[in-house]
């Protein structure tokens, strides 16, 4: 079997242009971007996701913050976000210096405009399955799932990775889709064993080649959300070899990657929708 790659570029393609058009009939929509230090990979995701709202009409803002940034004043930047009203949604790139608390700078955005979804509301309305903002790579994985029909209830699935920004929303995601999810990490003991038994397999871990083809189940549909950086260009978790066992893959790059920034400008749009009463946001 030669797995169908599923093309992330041309769906995210599409949704880029949904999104333009949804812009255009919303109005001025403001995203803010916070950039704590220097450290050049988010440097870069920090420049992909402002070209990516600049094509469809979205106003993004870029503030940044020396490396040395004090706690008190990241919560200044982001309490002057939450007020100002021009700005829908903030993004606070992660990670943070390790003098920042993350989890207490998430606290602090104002949940309708926390377009990443990392404010402990939304990812406990995610928990609860009333989803208001999830986070954008999770949707990414979603969206490219349902556009080839990949079955999901009653069906066998299994993350790698727990972090709360892709492994946990995906499984609480893959969870209300009706699938049987199993959660790995690095204490999983016989990892083969676990994604043996997928017949929906999403890696998210960071660590290149880790699932290789005698892992995977024949026909099973593998999303690749890893990236690392090697000499050679961006390479997935996901071994090559596992198109020959798959029925579906995601290239890496081409992927995932662009439904993150795709999904991101839809969660803008999403929050602009809430700030503007156009959608109800379940503040009690
Ligand atoms: P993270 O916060 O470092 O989490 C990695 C997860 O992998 C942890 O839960 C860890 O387990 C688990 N893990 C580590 N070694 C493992 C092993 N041998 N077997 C099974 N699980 C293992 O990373 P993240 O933010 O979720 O990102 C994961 C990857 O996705 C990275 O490569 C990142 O660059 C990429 N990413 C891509 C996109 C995109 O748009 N394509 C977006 C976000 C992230 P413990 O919890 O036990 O430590």
């Amino acid at each position: 079997m030669t797995a169908t790659m599923m093309d992330g570029a041309a769906l995210a393609a599409r949704i880029r242009s949904d999104v333009k058009a949804e812009v255009a009939e919303l109005g001025e929509i403001g995203l803010a971007t916070v950039l704590v230090g220097d450290d050049p990979a988010s440097e870069i995701y920090i420049r992909r996701k402002h070209k990516a709202a600049e094509e469809v009409g979205i106003r993004a803002l870029d503030r940044r913050l020396p490396a040395e940034t004090s706690e008190s004043e990241l919560l200044e930047l982001v309490g002057e976000l939450n007020e100002d009203d021009s700005i829908d949604g903030i993004l606070v790139q992660t990670p943070l210096p390790p003098q920042l608390d993350e989890a207490r700078i998430m606290r602090t955005i104002d949940p309708v405009k926390d377009v990443d979804g990392l404010h402990p509301f939304n990812a406990g309305q995610l928990y609860l399955g009333h989803q208001t903002l999830v986070p954008a790579t999770p949707l990414g994985v979603m969206t490219l799932l349902d556009e080839y029909r990949i079955p999901l209830a009653g069906q066998q699935a299994v993350v790698l990775g727990r972090s709360p920004l892709v492994g946990k929303p995906v499984a609480m995601l893959l969870l209300q889709a009706n699938a049987t999810v199993t959660m790995c990490h690095s204490r999983t003991a016989d990892l083969a064993r676990q994604t043996l038994a997928a017949d929906v397999l999403v890696v998210a871990v960071g660590h290149s080649g880790l699932v290789t083809a005698d892992m995977v189940k024949q026909g099973a549909a593998v999303v690749d959300v890893g990236i690392t950086r090697t000499e050679a260009g961006l390479v997935g978790d996901v071994d090559p070899g596992v198109a020959e066992i798959a029925a579906f893959l995601t290239p890496v790059p081409g992927g995932v990657g662009p439904m993150t920034i795709a999904c991101l400008l839809g969660n803008a749009v999403r929050a602009a929708r809430y700030r503007r009463g156009a959608l109800a946001f379940p503040r009690v």
